[in-house]
């Protein structure tokens, strides 16, 4: 059976890969293993927004997606952005197989506040199961509390749980079930 492959672009601390590999398996039911880290993308740093492009880290992503992966997880430091948009906490490519996520806006010190280590790990995985929602097909969801919620500010990050709501869940399986018939790995 195909993995989640998780990718960090530049270092990324350990206990949050260790948190996803955990984290993802089990809301997804896929196995999580790492790939091979990628250097500090440079390539997507924009001069005037200070910051970093996640649609161009995601093209590079589609590049290296591996042939035992369902999907993989860019993961970066880095401040992202999409035109339009102040900041973004990730990008996907809905029905595609990446999404990336930006761990800088996570952390209680970026809002001045003391570190908050279970919290900011509680956060990476709300951001991580929600942008690979996105590559399963799913869309933003009215449920507050569902992953597949909408956030544009921390706030909304601490108001919905790291778990997908009934209907998100029924959605996410059509779509696995659906992959796996591509796959011919259903009997
Ligand atoms: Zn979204
Ligand atoms: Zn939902």
């Amino acid at each position: 059976m195909k993995s989640i492959v998780l990718i960090p672009f530049g270092p990324v601390p350990p206990e949050v890969l260790d948190a996803l590999e955990v984290g993802l398996w089990q809301e997804f039911g896929f196995g999580v293993r790492r790939g091979e880290a990628l250097p500090d993308p440079a390539y997507a740093f924009d001069q005037h927004a200070n910051q970093y492009s996640s649609a161009m880290m995601l093209k590079d992503l589609l590049r290296r997606v591996p042939s035992d992966a369902v999907r993989v997880l860019g993961v970066t430091e880095r401040d992202l952005f999409i035109p339009m948009l102040s900041f973004v906490f990730g990008h996907a490519q809905v029905n595609g197989p990446a999404a990336v996520i930006s761990l800088a806006r996570l952390r209680q010190e970026f809002y001045r506040l003391p570190p908050n280590p279970p919290l900011f790990l509680r956060r990476v995985m709300k951001e991580a199961v929600h942008e690979l929602g996105h590559t399963f097909g799913l869309v933003h969801c009215a449920d507050t509390r569902c992953a597949m919620s909408l956030s544009n500010a921390i706030q909304h990050v601490d108001t919905k749980t790291e778990e997908l709501c009934p209907s998100c869940t029924i959605l996410f399986q059509d779509s696995v079930h659906q992959i796996r018939q591509h796959s011919g790995e259903e009997h």
